[in-house]
């Protein structure tokens, strides 16, 4: 029996019209849109291809977007003013800086100098340290594991009680998902074993896996028979594995063998058309939820 294919094109299309609707609702009470600034540094061909398509969302939804590129030799210093630009613009709810930085650039750095209340990336340790806490009212969860868990609630996935095992560590997607599912409540509640390069045994863990989350980024590393049969496996990566020959476009895969594993997997998320849009659509709610809370406050 085939897996049932979960499909985070449509899911993220239900959230984005949901997301619609609240904007015309901001608009009529308060005079204007969610505002969303992104700033893209350098011409990394993923970056700009997620940067793109962030705006594109944005402006699908109305929103007032405002879009900065920057050369990759743009020092530090101009790139924290351009930040602090827009933590002090009244018109903009969230700042959107698109990762990874050049290497001259100190991450951290310009992570902190966002405004908390605009970090709608979820990667400020105010946002991480709430979420750590619990308070998930008061935070901006990050958007590939607020995404993650979205997309089990949305499937029916039973996350109550179940083994979880996230493959991989960053502090962008695998801990704080396995920091979100082990959390006490709905869409949660799991018990969680988090693996990286140094695990004994890994296709051990994965295999006692009831939702196996993997981000890992390499192509093909879950075999299919790592994968408990019956077992929800979201696939995070997003890998460049060659160029299309007549578009020229990137082609992707992820880091499960995704053919042989909708063989044995009860539901899975393809690459692309999984995890990837409901990324964007956590971005987008995130977005919402900031103007919301700086309007109303
Ligand atoms: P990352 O920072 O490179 O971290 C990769 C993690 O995987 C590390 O913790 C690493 O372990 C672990 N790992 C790598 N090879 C492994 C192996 N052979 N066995 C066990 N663990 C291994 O990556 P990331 O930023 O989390 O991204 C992971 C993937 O997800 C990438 O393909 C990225 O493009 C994709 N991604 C997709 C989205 C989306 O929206 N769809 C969003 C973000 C990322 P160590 O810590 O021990 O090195």
């Amino acid at each position: 029996m085939q897996a049932e294919i979960l499909d985070g094109v449509q899911m993220s299309r239900d959230i984005l019209a949901g997301l619609k609707e609240q904007v015309a609702a901001l608009k009529a009470r308060y005079g204007r849109a969610p505002g969303l600034a992104t700033i893209l540094v350098g011409e990394d061909p993923a970056s700009v291809s997620y940067v793109t398509r962030k705006v594109r969302t944005a402006l699908d939804l109305e929103f007032h977007e405002v879009q900065e590129t920057r050369p990759a030799a743009i020092t530090q210093e101009e790139l924290l003013s351009l930040v602090e630009r827009y933590n002090q613009d009244p018109q903009i709810d969230g700042i959107l800086v698109q990762l990874p930085l050049p290497a001259s650039i100190c991450e951290q750095a310009v992570v902190r100098a966002i405004d908390p209340g605009k970090d709608v990336d979820g990667f400020h340790p105010v946002n991480l340290g709430q979420m750590m806490q619990g308070l998930r009212e008061s935070c901006y969860v990050p958007c590939t594991p607020a995404g993650i868990q979205e997309m089990l609630v949305r499937s029916g996935t039973v996350t109550d009680g179940a083994e979880v095992v996230v493959v991989g560590r960053s502090a962008i997607v695998g801990r704080p998902v396995a920091v979100l599912l082990g959390q006490k409540g709905p869409g949660a509640n799991s018990t969680v074993t988090l693996v990286h390069t140094a695990t004994r045994d890994l296709a051990d863990h994965c295999r006692r896996a009831d939702i196996l989350i993997v981000a890992a980024g390499v192509p093909g590393l879950v075999r299919p028979d790592w994968i408990k049969p019956g077992a929800t496996v979201i696939d995070v990566g997003v890998n460049r594995v060659g160029t299309h020959e007549r578009t020229g476009k990137a082609l992707l895969s992820g880091d499960v063998a995704f053919d042989e594993a909708r063989l044995r997997a009860g539901r899975i998320t393809p690459v692309p058309g999984g995890v990837g849009p409901m990324t964007i659509a956590m971005l987008m709610k995130n977005t919402v939820q900031a103007a919301w809370r700086h309007l109303e406050s």
